[in-house]
This record gives structure tokens, C-alpha cells and sequence, in this order.
């Protein structure tokens, strides 16, 4: 049995912070106004920097009181439009300036047992 042996310049790393929110929305296939506990998470990955942090807490906390701001007990079809959990989650990652630059979110409905997830490429 071989070992594989990385070389530490060649590992990624991800850290995440988790955040609720509360929101309501309407949809085509559930047209009545209902509310939905929301669950993201941020994911910032890459090599991890000399520091030992891909983001430091301080910041990693501003990014999800951000996103708290934003959507927490709001609704969402006046933010984005058909707010999915899809559509949350790429609203969330294209606010850089929010998240810190994230590189993943998952947005998910815990008493629905859904969710999805995006990335930038
Ligand atoms: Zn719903």
C-alpha cells in the first residue's frame, strides 16, 4: 500500500460560518405568501495563507450578520426574483462586497430537508 504524500502548497482548505434567517416568499408552484428558517452557509477555500486563516472570525462574522441584514425576516420576491433556494444562494455569493468573497453557499431549509448549492467558476 502506497502513501500518498501532498506537498502543503498543494492543499485547499475551506472554512465556513453558519447563519439563520427567517424570510417569507411566494412561488409560482405555492403562490400563497408563507415563510420558510433558513439555514446558510459561507465557504471561503483556498490555500491557507501564512496567516493559518482563509478569512479571519471577525471578518467571517461581518460576512453572515451581512447576509442576515439583507434577508433575515424580510420577503425575498422584493429582493430577487423567484427566491428558490438556488436563487438565494447565487444572490448571496454575488455580494462580494457582503461575504467576504466567498467562493460557496449553501442555502438550506432545514424542516423542509431541502437545499442547493452554488460556487463561482
Ligand atoms: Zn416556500
Amino acid at each position: 500500500m502506497t502513501q500518498r504524500v501532498f506537498r502543503s502548497s498543494k492543499i485547499v482548505a475551506s472554512y465556513w460560518r453558519e447563519l439563520s434567517f427567517e424570510a417569507a416568499h411566494k412561488l409560482p408552484e405555492h403562490p400563497s405568501v408563507h415563510g420558510h428558517s433558513y439555514r446558510v452557509r459561507l465557504i471561503w477555500s483556498g490555500i491557507i495563507p501564512t496567516t493559518g486563516q482563509l478569512i479571519s472570525e471577525q471578518d467571517a462574522l461581518a460576512a453572515c450578520s451581512a447576509v442576515s441584514g439583507l434577508l433575515d425576516h424580510k420577503m425575498l420576491n422584493d429582493i430577487l426574483g423567484d427566491p428558490t433556494c438556488e436563487n438565494i444562494a447565487k444572490f448571496i455569493l454575488c455580494r462580494e462586497e457582503e461575504t467576504h468573497r466567498a467562493s460557496r453557499v449553501i442555502v438550506w431549509r432545514p424542516t423542509v430537508g431541502d437545499g442547493a448549492e452554488v460556487c463561482g467558476v
